[in-house]
């Protein structure tokens, strides 16, 4: 158990972090940029940054697909952010921007927003759709992940 290593994408810089398993929830700071890698934040992330972090990442990640135009996506905002605070450390929470970054959109399929995708061991585990209230969203993702 003890000598297991997590593996964490960096939000800002893109860095693949790798320290041992212990160490990930006292929010560890990237190698490159010195960003915290599970800070109870919520992230920005690029395409890429994001397919990187959902294909390597050993703690759960959720992604808010959302945009500036959207009212109940700016509606959520804050929800969102209480859900990452409350989820942190065994989940970290990121956003995209899919106005800035449409392609993310196209890569997911994504047909409305917001949207939510859990990702974990290198696949999707779940998807929901619709703003909701931080304690529903946390509900939802506990019991995909068997938090409980
Ligand atoms: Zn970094």
């Amino acid at each position: 158990m003890s000598d297991r290593k997590i593996r964490l994408t960096c939000p800002d810089c893109g860095q693949t972090n790798q320290f041992p398993a212990d160490k990930a929830a006292g929010n560890p700071k990237c190698g490159v940029c010195g960003q915290g890698l599970n800070s109870g934040k919520v992230a920005a992330l690029d395409l890429k940054t994001l397919e990187k972090a959902a294909k390597t990442d050993d703690l759960p990640l959720l992604v808010d697909f959302w945009a500036p135009w959207c009212g109940p996506c700016r509606a959520m905002a804050p929800e969102f952010e209480r859900a990452a605070r409350n989820l942190a450390p065994q989940v970290r929470l990121a956003k995209i921007d899919t106005q800035s970054h449409p392609d993310a959109a196209i890569r997911y399929t994504i047909r409305g927003i917001p949207a939510f995708i859990l990702f974990h061991k290198g696949r999707e585990l779940a998807r929901f759709s619709g703003a909701r209230p931080a304690a529903e969203l946390e509900r939802m993702v506990r019991e995909k992940l068997a938090l409980v």
